[in-house]
């Protein structure tokens, strides 16, 4: 089987509210998300999605990954989308790093694999749980009382699991966190996401203020080193998402113990096939696992889901996916959705979920 054309598609998903990232430093309104469809020999095709959170988020750029595509294509047309490693290195050698840009390909590889196999990209991988996994809220950075709203409406739609986006002024910080700890309730998880917010200090400081709840923080600080030197100092579990891109980051963290759980997010370190050596990383040195879609639509989250399922129940904390997020729909209703705040995974071969592309507008590039 062979790649014969690769068609790229953008489209703008607005977000259904306004979203500020932890501070309140940053504002996100409309996903740049470009959908690949790859055409194969044999008539099979696979579909790809690459939205990262804004461009100010981490280093991913909506325009990036299109022009990416665009340097990669030549590399990629005509090898067997079925050896995702063959494509993953064609890749990586015409374009080092830059790994956002190469998630979608990726994944539309493992969708025309799976179909092929006659299996649903997480057996494929090797064998995905049918636990529904727990969708993680986003709640992003507000006062206290914004903040218990906000849950309460999540909890209304069935979410156990929150991420609460924290991070700009220490002492509502901690007044945010006792709030929601007063509130939470059996079973719920909540993962404290500072989004890189603090300096090593205010970590500390709202790290010891609330050492008595035992709550777990999301990339506390900018960099690796900065949360690595604060490791010693606090009793917080951790969890590493921004700064964990590569797999060496993967190691590091590992190896040295820098944190406790990998937030895995599918489009920034390069899609399923990298991120299922992260995820045997993880598992090999006792690390949990966040799996995330970094935005996008029904497609993304489904990606996600797939990883996710890949992992041991008791490992897999939660998914976060964006569908709730976005008034766009590109897939009819159709592919995982929110069933009681959790996702199932679907039993169609492949991905198990394709665009309309009536809802995807003209393509913006065709390569042959
Ligand atoms: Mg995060």
């Amino acid at each position: 089987m062979r790649i014969t054309c690769i068609t790229v598609y953008q489209v703008d998903l607005p977000l259904e509210h306004p979203y500020w990232l932890s501070g309140g430093r940053l504002k996100f309104e409309v996903l740049d998300a470009t959908f690949v469809r790859i055409d194969t020999d044999e008539g099979l095709v696979g579909w790809g999605e690459g939205t990262p959170w804004g461009h100010t988020y981490v280093p991913a750029h909506g325009p990036g990954i299109r022009a990416g595509i665009q340097t990669m294509a030549p590399f990629v047309m005509g090898l067997d989308p079925r050896c995702v490693l063959d494509v993953e290195r064609a890749m990586d050698r015409a374009l080092p790093g830059h790994l956002y840009a190469k998630s979608p390909i990726d994944m539309a590889c493992w969708d025309i694999a799976g179909q092929a196999a006659g299996l649903p990209i997480a057996d494929l991988m090797g064998g995905g749980s049918r636990t529904p996994r727990p969708i993680a809220s986003s709640v992003g950075a507000k006062s206290v009382e914004e903040t218990r709203d906000m849950i309460e409406r999540y909890r209304a739609r069935g979410y156990i699991a929150h991420s609460v986006k924290i991070g700009g002024d220490v002492a509502r910080d901690i007044a945010r966190i006792r709030d929601v700890e007063s509130l939470r309730r059996d079973g719920e998880i909540v993962l404290y996401d500072v989004n890189r917010g603090w300096t090593r200090a205010q970590a500390l400081q709202v790290m010891s203020a609330t050492q008595d709840l035992q709550v777990m923080f999301e990339q506390p600080c900018e960099t690796l080193d900065d949360i690595a030197a604060i490791a010693g100092k606090h009793a917080a579990p951790v969890s590493v998402d921004e700064t964990l891109v590569t797999l060496q980051d993967a190691t590091r963290i590992a190896r040295d113990g820098i944190a406790e759980i990998f937030g895995i997010k599918l489009n920034r370190v390069g899609g399923l096939t990298k991120a299922a050596r992260m995820r045997d990383v993880a598992l090999a040195h006792g690390i949990d696992m966040f799996v995330m879609a970094t935005g996008g639509s029904v497609l993304a989250d489904t990606e996600a889901l797939h990883l996710a399922a890949t992992i041991p129940d008791a490992n897999c904390h939660a998914v976060w996916a964006c569908q709730d997020m976005i008034t766009a729909e590109i897939a009819g209703g159709r592919g995982p959705r929110n069933i009681d705040g959790h996702l199932h995974l679907p039993e169609e071969p492949g991905l198990g979920v394709h665009p309309d592309e009536d809802a995807l507008g003209d393509p913006v590039a065709v390569y042959r």
